[in-house]
Parts: structure tokens; C-alpha cells; sequence
């Protein structure tokens, strides 16, 4: 006998794709996660801290020093303040930050609302809470259609889920449209769990902007990153989560008993993470521009439809026209045939809009680009 809740979401497909991808030796643009290394000074820093006995369980929101850090990293770079006592959670990821905060703020029936294409781990951390799910989608230029998102609240309404830098449609969110997601939270009385974990990377000199740092709603914002996407290390499974002290508190207790702590030594080796100067994060998102426009060009050349992303590391394609299949039976003969994995579409979508897609990941070295794009030009559809 199995939970109700289990069957209410499937496994990833992400991480399927990146099994099959291996079943195949196809190139993974499947799963977001960089195949080159993370910088030198980091892993020095990591394997320091376990010669070092930085070995057993942290305090279990966090080692002191790393929230620390965190708080003045946050002070500066997202313009908002939390205090490290009483106001940051250190979590196995963002992915576990996300997941506690909903379970320390759902209750059974609340509404959750959620832009359309929405981050594969969404439905299922609103299944798991118990939360009734509400998408709304963004339009053709991927902007926020006001009225849609009005008629999304209701009095059941408990939480908005933000994603900016937009994992999978490269979006970064306005001003205007936070300034308006933050005055609807506000009436509402509804708090943002916002997902920020491509916080550094963005293109064509656009600046990240946390909408805790919108008038009103540092007190009603959980702000989620981590060290996976920015330092290049997503095995870490290093992230955090800001929250005013009430917040906090029900997150920290979630998170104690479903993970006791991130790992102790890894947490220690971020602190040197977060003292990387200014070039580090330049450096990081010139190079993602590169591979960007890499990834495009070979889309186009290939036949898919595609936007420039704005921000984060993926771009979601439309599947040629002649192709003449759905998004799964399209990805399946991808990685089988041209030897290249993507995401099926329907992983980002609640709505038939996804059959049509696929999500590929530029996160890789150029040579691993290179040969994508050189498997893409067999594609014959
Ligand atoms: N965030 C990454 C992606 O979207 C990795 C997902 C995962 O496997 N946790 O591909």
C-alpha cells in the first residue's frame, strides 16, 4: 500500500533523460548540471575542510560562519536583510529550501499559484504539502497577462512560487511585473516562495532583482539559492533559504527532522565561495553568453523555433514543424537517432503547450556544444 501522495507526481523526466542519454551515449543537454569543473579554489576549500575534521553534523540550520556570509552576500548583491541567527536556513539545495518551505506553510487545500512553464520540481512539492496547484500562464513574449494572474487569487490562495531567472524559459522577470506580483501578495495576504538560484546568471547586462526587496515584502518572502549553478557544483547539494524569524522557525523545523543538516565540511568550502570577488561572477556569466549563442545557432540551423534566454542556463525550443511528433516520442528519437538528449516539453507545462517543446541545457563545455550541434545537423525532419 502506497501513499495517495505518491501518486499524484511521476518520477523526474529530467533525470530519466539524463539515464537514457547514458543508455544511449548521446550528448546530455537533458539535465542542468555544468561537465566541466568547479573552480579550483573551491574544491581546494572543500577538501581543506574535511583534512581540517570539519566532519561531523554543522548546527542544523547551518554552519555560523556560512550564514554569515550568506546574510552579507544577500545585504549586497539582492539588497535585502536578513539576520544569520534567526533568519537563514542552510538546506541540502534549493531543491530541499523549497521543499520544507511548502511544508512549513501549506496546509491541506491551499492554492498555490504557479507560472506557466513552471520548474519540473513545482508540482511535485505542491503534491507532497498537499497544496492545490494554480498555473498561470505567462503569454506569447513570455510577459505576465495581468488579468490571468488577478483571477488566480481566491481567499484558498497561500502561496506564489516565483522563478527569476527563469528555469526552463530563460525569463527574467520585470520590475513592473514583481512591483505587480508583490501588490497582489500584498491584498492577498499571500507569501512569495521565490526560487533565485540563477541569481548570477543573465545576459545583455539585465541586473537580478529580488522581490524581497520590494517595499512590503521582505516580511512576506522566502528567498531560495544555493551554490549548485553559480560555483558549479550541483552534487553539493548546498542551498538556503532567507525568511523573516516565524518563517524561519517552521522552516528550520521541517528541515531538521528531514535532513538533520547539509554537509558540514561542503558548507565550510562555500564560505570561500561567497568571498569570490566581482570578476568570478562577471567571468561566470560571459562565459554562459558564449554557450548561449552557441546553443541557439545550432537550434535555428536545426529547425527548432527558439527565444534568445534572458537569464539562467536553458533554452525551451519549439520542435520543428515537420517532425510530426509529440514532445516525447520527439525527445525519445533524439537521444536515440541523433544522439542528442533533451527535455520533453510536458515537464514544464500543465497545459497541452508543452507537447510541442523541447528544453536544452547549455550548462557544458563548447566542445560538448559543438558535437550537439554537429549530431543536430543529421536531424532531418
Ligand atoms: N535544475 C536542473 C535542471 O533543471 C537539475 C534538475 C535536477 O536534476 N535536480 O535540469
Amino acid at each position: 500500500m502506497l501513499s495517495r501522495r505518491v501518486e499524484l507526481f511521476v518520477e523526474s523526466v529530467i533525470r530519466d533523460m539524463t539515464r537514457l542519454s547514458l543508455k544511449h551515449d548521446a550528448v546530455n543537454l537533458a539535465q542542468g548540471f555544468p561537465d566541466f569543473p568547479a573552480p579550483d579554489e573551491l574544491k581546494r576549500a572543500a577538501a581543506s575542510a574535511i583534512m581540517e575534521d570539519y566532519n561531523q553534523y554543522s548546527i542544523t540550520w547551518g554552519a555560523k560562519d556560512l550564514r554569515e556570509e550568506i546574510s552579507r552576500k544577500a545585504r549586497e548583491y539582492n539588497h535585502i536583510e536578513y539576520d544569520p541567527e534567526s533568519e537563514i536556513t542552510v538546506t541540502c539545495g534549493s531543491t530541499e529550501a523549497m521543499m520544507s518551505s511548502m511544508l512549513a506553510l501549506i496546509n491541506e487545500g491551499d492554492e498555490v499559484v504557479v507560472f506557466e512553464p513552471f520548474y519540473e520540481n513545482y508540482g511535485p512539492d505542491a503534491a507532497v504539502s498537499g497544496a492545490v496547484p494554480r498555473f498561470v500562464p505567462l503569454d506569447d513574449d513570455c510577459y505576465i497577462d495581468e488579468d490571468a494572474l488577478v483571477s488566480a487569487f481566491n481567499k484558498n490562495t497561500r502561496v506564489l512560487i516565483l522563478n527569476t531567472p527563469n528555469n526552463p524559459s530563460g525569463k527574467v522577470f520585470t520590475k513592473g511585473e514583481l512591483k505587480l506580483i508583490a501588490d497582489l501578495c500584498i491584498d492577498n495576504d499571500v507569501i512569495v516562495v521565490t526560487d533565485e538560484i540563477y541569481e548570477h546568471i543573465l545576459y545583455d547586462n539585465r541586473k537580478h532583482i529580488s522581490i524581497a526587496s520590494l517595499d512590503g515584502m521582505d516580511d512576506r518572502t522566502i528567498t531560495i539559492s544555493g551554490f549548485s549553478k553559480t560555483y558549479s557544483v550541483t552534487g553539493w547539494r548546498i542551498g538556503y533559504a532567507l525568511a523573516e524569524k516565524n518563517l524561519t522557525s517552521a522552516i528550520r523545523k521541517v528541515h531538521d527532522f528531514l535532513t538533520v543538516g547539509a554537509p558540514a565540511p561542503l558548507q565550510h568550502a562555500c564560505v570561500a565561495a561567497l568571498r569570490f570577488s566581482d570578476s568570478y561572477y562577471e567571468e561566470l556569466a560571459r562565459m554562459y553568453d558564449g554557450k548561449r549563442k552557441l546553443l541557439y545557432n545550432a537550434l535555428i540551423k536545426a529547425g527548432f523555433g527558439c527565444r534568445m534566454p534572458e537569464g539562467a542556463y536553458y533554452i525551451l525550443a519549439d520542435i520543428p514543424e515537420g517532425a510530426n511528433m509529440d514532445d516525447m516520442a520527439f525527445a525519445r528519437y533524439m537521444v536515440s537517432k541523433v544522439g542528442v538528449a533533451a527535455v520533453p516539453g510536458s515537464s514544464f507545462y500543465r497545459s497541452e503547450e508543452g507537447r510541442h517543446k523541447l528544453r536544452f541545457t547549455f550548462s557544458k563545455k563548447d566542445e560538448t556544444l559543438v558535437e550537439a550541434a554537429r549530431r543536430l545537423e543529421r536531424l532531418n525532419v
